[in-house]
């Protein structure tokens, strides 16, 4: 019999990598291993419609219950890996007994960071990560409640919106002067600091969270900020420990090259935890958002069966608060680019942003403007130069938009 591809992880990136290579017509054991009680489901519907219970539970998850059943993929739910033993090819598992593999995939993820001052341990300090989490967050979630959000990124500024949306009385703890400042920048940051204040969000920046009280949040300068529910957002850490143990190469995530293969060639990874190198951008990068979670394990999966394939996707995500919708796409490194250009109506949310450096574009984010995503990944992967004037001009075709070549 053939050994088995083991999968630890059975999150959206676990069950599209048994996916895929069940599509590519491995026929061997696969064994889908995940410490959750719930079968692989998608994680933003739990800041967005789950919360605000627009989205049904049955609406979330990646496949019924009866194709893993279907396609044989041994799904061990409530099971947690212990340690890998890459000498034996084998995971041990909590209860001690061991499952040997063939090729092993790691889609461990991330996990929220703690917050660390007294009182974050109260009962009503809630994280979000797992449908229980948004569980507990929209039981709290009732018009008049005071909700203090700690942390403006995005688990801070969708929940923010969430608990708008249902009537909360909702002011937003950051430690910098904008909300998504490191992912966006000063110039589109703005944008969402007004959408939240539009829609009555009190936004109290270059706060220092020092305890949570009884009463609610006390900051640094002594000043308390009433709140029934606190909402804790301040980013995530990838969940190495295994990998690490194991003796794999590890830094800020799992270190893999493009195909995914990590530092033992029958271990790969995907998803949050993985920092794999990318050829558009000749390094390493960890990206921590859905799509990366839904296409890495394609590739994963293909190069687990040997076969010949890169992951080289400009990363992409999406977020929606309130009327605003908006899509991503690119990549930068905080403060990497020397210029925003915006195509549009700023203040309307009707707009397209684009992050230039030395007039190659880098990333672009249509707001509340659809169908132009393929038009932005053209320019990022092209890393041709631009004519800003031209970018700027809604009457300028996003393809036209090239500045002539010298020479
Ligand atoms: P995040 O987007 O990385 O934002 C973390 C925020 O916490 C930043 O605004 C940061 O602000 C602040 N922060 C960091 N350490 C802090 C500390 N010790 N005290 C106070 N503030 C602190 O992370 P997240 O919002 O927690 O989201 C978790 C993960 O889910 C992320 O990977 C995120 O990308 C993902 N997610 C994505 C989406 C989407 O794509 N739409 C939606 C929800 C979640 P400063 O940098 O200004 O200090």
């Amino acid at each position: 019999m053939e050994s088995a591809y083991v999968i630890v992880g059975a999150s959206l990136a676990g069950a599209k990598a048994a996916e895929t290579l069940r599509e590519e017509g491995f026929e061997g054991p696969v064994v889908l291993i995940g410490d959750e009680q719930e079968r692989p489901y998608e994680r933003p519907p739990l800041s967005k419609g789950y919360l605000m219970g627009k989205t049904a539970r049955e609406k979330i998850h990646v496949h019924s219950p009866e194709w893993y059943k279907e396609h044989s993929i041994d799904l061990r739910l409530g099971t947690t890996v212990t340690a890998v033993d890459l000498a034996a090819h084998r995971v041990t598992l909590a209860d001690g007994s061991s499952i040997g593999f063939g090729r092993l995939l790691l889609t461990t993820g991330a996990s929220p960071r703690r917050l660390q001052v007294p009182g974050a341990d109260r009962e009503n300090v809630c994280y979000l990560r797992r449908v229980e989490d948004s569980d507990r967050i929209q039981a709290f979630l009732r018009p008049g409640a005071r909700v203090a959000v700690i942390g403006a990124g995005w688990i801070g500024m969708e929940t923010a919106s969430a608990a708008r949306e249902a009537g909360c009385e909702v002011t937003v703890l950051g430690r910098s002067e904008l909300p998504l400042l490191g992912a966006l920048g000063r110039e589109a940051a703005r944008v969402f600091a007004d959408l939240h204040r539009d829609h009555g969000v009190e936004l109290r920046f270059g706060v220092q969270v020092t305890e949570i009280t009884e009463h609610g949040v006390r900051l640094g300068d002594g000043t308390l900020v009433e709140a029934d529910a606190v909402i804790v957002g301040i980013g995530v850490t990838p969940n190495t420990r295994l990998a690490a143990a194991a003796g794999l190469r590890v830094d800020n995530g799992v270190l893999t090259d493009q195909h995914l293969q990590s530092s033992h060639p029958d271990v790969f990874a995907a998803g949050d935890v993985v920092n794999a190198f990318h050829p558009l951008y000749d390094r390493p990068i960890r990206v921590e958002h859905w799509a990366n979670a839904l296409h890495q394990p394609r590739t994963a999966a293909r190069s687990m069966l040997g076969e010949e394939a890169v992951h080289d996707r400009v990363p992409y995500f999406f977020t929606d608060q309130y009327e605003l919708g908006m899509e991503y796409t690119g990549y930068i490194e905080p403060g990497g680019y020397d210029r925003v250009v915006f195509r549009g109506d700023v203040p309307g949310r009707e707009f397209i942003a684009f992050w230039l450096s030395r007039d190659r574009v880098l990333a672009g984010m249509n707001v509340n403007i659809w169908d132009v995503t393929d038009a932005i990944r053209d320019l990022v992967r092209s890393g041709r130069p631009v004519d800003p004037d031209a970018l700027a001009d809604p009457d300028t075709p996003l393809d036209r938009t090239g500045r002539p070549q010298q020479g």
